[in-house]
């Protein structure tokens, strides 16, 4: 029984009968666990060693990108054209909905929203993506993870009117390949075909993916899946191609997830596959953790690689989940001292928060020089949280993303944790206010889910009345133990040159074989369609299809 559960539970508005449970085991230091990630030397001319032509590609596509060897010029040489074209088609200045001509082809269909040319309009800067039916799976009654706070927050947006202010898109549903990107292909595989009438069938697999209490098996599991991926996908190939400077996927952020298993209510990783997604184009990414539990699943993807450095501040002792996170954890080989844990006691509260995570993160940044930023915004380190330990209220939390947008790097901000999900709405309300310097008024716009927020109907959390266990020396103690860490680093490393993949893999198939409803769903007229349609403006808000739990 996890610290969290035991001592919080009655917090709560019903007894949540699962907790995070104990971790299985600790995962080994393995290479077998980590992402597959090129290595970077301490040699700054690298970056600049590249052949003519695929700097000619660099220009060509106006992009900076890490490539290739000759033959993945070629690859690409051969491919750009088709992009290019796809592009030209996809510019419409008079803007409007308008499908695809016939003739381009549904593979390269699905580049065109990302790869078109950056259209350098004000409102392009923010995008924003959600999906209503990620909102609608149920892990069951007693869980304690309620993805229908992504329909709250989302409909605080709205009323708050936040959705004028940015680009709000549907995400792809990531396909199985892309998950494999980083993910095991058989715990793919296995995710796709397992359902919860099948799974008795499968009674001695679901303990190696780990699937059962924490992880349970539910109805439309892979879509989930594949919806909140498809998310953070989406996210940093936008960022990828500069059409916007800050990318939000709230119903993202799922880090205890690791390559060949489920774990901490997290089956599919997809920060780590948004980070493998930015080391297509940035040299360097940072990794922004604030959820109250470790972000293990991507700290051990990238734990020997110097190419991400991974920043998690979570609550650690008392075998709280998932008991990883020690200030001594630092990465290993080519990664020593680019994975960074800032262990905490219960009870802290904004002032020691912020004060640190300051601290901590400018010096980072100004060390490592990250050409992006992924913020996991997890709201369990909220005051309240019916799993979590903390003392933070919205503003001290929000202070935090706030200080990240200030450095003014690409960035991708996803959620997280979160159980006490009016508040967890209230959290990331109030944050994609920040992002978009809007500041919002206190009491609440009448919404859907109005109700939930009573009976002060406003979007202040309160903290508790609770003792900071985190002494003054004891953060001082962390504090000079990280700094001398990083003072080891010399200086950023840059980034040798190498093979990348493709920004998509799109499996081939062939159209006529699939029925029509499957050859014209609502993902794929969405792709059809300019995303001038996608807004939700007033009246034409179309996403009425939410239901709730
Ligand atoms: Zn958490």
């Amino acid at each position: 029984m996890t610290r969290s559960y035991s001592s919080y539970a009655a917090q709560g508005p019903s007894q949540p009968i699962l907790p995070y449970s104990l971790p299985r085991r600790r995962q080994p230091r393995s290479h077998l666990h980590r992402a597959v990630v090129p290595r970077l030397r301490s040699d700054r001319a690298a970056s600049t060693s590249s052949s003519s032509s695929s700097l000619e590609i660099c220009r060509r596509r106006r992009c900076f990108r890490f490539f290739p060897s000759s033959s993945t010029a070629a690859v690409l040489q051969e491919v750009l054209p088709g992009l290019l074209e796809a592009g030209r088609r996809r510019s419409n200045p008079g803007g409007g909905r308008r499908a695809l001509p016939a003739s381009a082809s549904r593979r390269w269909s699905s580049f065109v929203p990302i790869l078109g040319p950056p259209l350098m309009l004000e409102k392009d800067r923010i995008a924003y993506f959600y999906d209503g039916d990620v909102g609608n799976v149920y892990f069951g009654p007693n869980h304690p993870m309620k993805p229908h706070r992504l329909c709250m927050a989302h409909h605080l947006v709205l009323s708050y009117e936040l959705h004028k202010k940015m680009e709000i898109y549907r995400p792809h549903k990531a396909y199985p390949t892309e998950l494999a990107q980083f993910h095991s292909a058989d715990y793919v595989e296995f995710l796709h075909r397992i359902t919860p009438d099948t799974q008795h069938l499968y009674a001695n697999e679901l303990p190696r993916y780990n699937l059962g209490e924490d992880c349970p098996v539910f109805d439309n599991l892979f879509e989930f899946c594949q919806i909140y991926a498809g998310g953070t996908l989406d996210a940093a190939r936008r960022l990828n191609h500069k059409t916007c400077d800050i990318a939000i996927n709230w119903a993202g952020g799922l880090h205890h997830a690791k390559k060949g298993e489920a774990s901490g209510f997290c089956y599919i990783n997809d920060l780590v596959l948004g980070i493998l997604e930015l080391l297509k184009y940035h040299a360097r990414v940072l990794y922004i953790d604030i959820d109250v539990h470790h972000g293990d699943g991507v700290e051990e993807a990238f734990y020997f690689t110097d190419r991400v450095m991974t920043v998690s501040f979570h609550k650690y002792g008392d075998l709280f989940f998932p008991a990883t996170g020690d200030i001594k954890d630092i990465g290993e080989r080519e990664g020593k001292y680019y994975a960074i844990n800032i262990p905490l006691k219960d009870g802290i509260d904004d002032s020691s928060f912020t004060r640190l995570f300051k601290t901590i993160i400018a010096k980072v940044v100004e060390t490592y020089l990250p050409g992006a930023i992924v913020l996991q915004c997890g709201a369990d380190s909220l005051a309240r949280d019916r799993l979590g330990c903390f003392n933070l209220s919205i503003e001290g939390h929000a202070e935090c993303v706030k200080f990240v947008k200030k450095f003014n790097i690409p960035l991708l901000v996803t959620g997280g944790g979160g159980y006490t999900k009016e508040n967890v709405a209230r959290c990331w309300a109030v944050e994609t206010g920040v992002l978009l310097d809007t500041e919002l008024p206190n009491e609440i716009p009448d919404n859907e889910y109005i109700e939930y927020f009573g009976p002060d109907y406003t979007l202040k959390v309160p903290n508790l009345n609770m003792d900071n266990l985190n002494s003054k020396s004891y953060l001082s103690s962390i504090k000079v133990q990280v700094m001398e860490n990083l003072r080891a680093i010399q200086h950023a490393p840059s980034v040798q040159m190498q093979e990348v993949p493709p920004d998509f893999y799109i499996p081939d198939f062939d159209e006529d074989e699939l029925d029509l409803d499957e050859r014209i769903d609502q993902h794929t007229q969405d792709k059809q369609i300019h995303r001038d349609d996608e807004y939700y403006e007033g009246d034409n808000d179309n996403d009425h299809e939410d239901g709730g739990r």
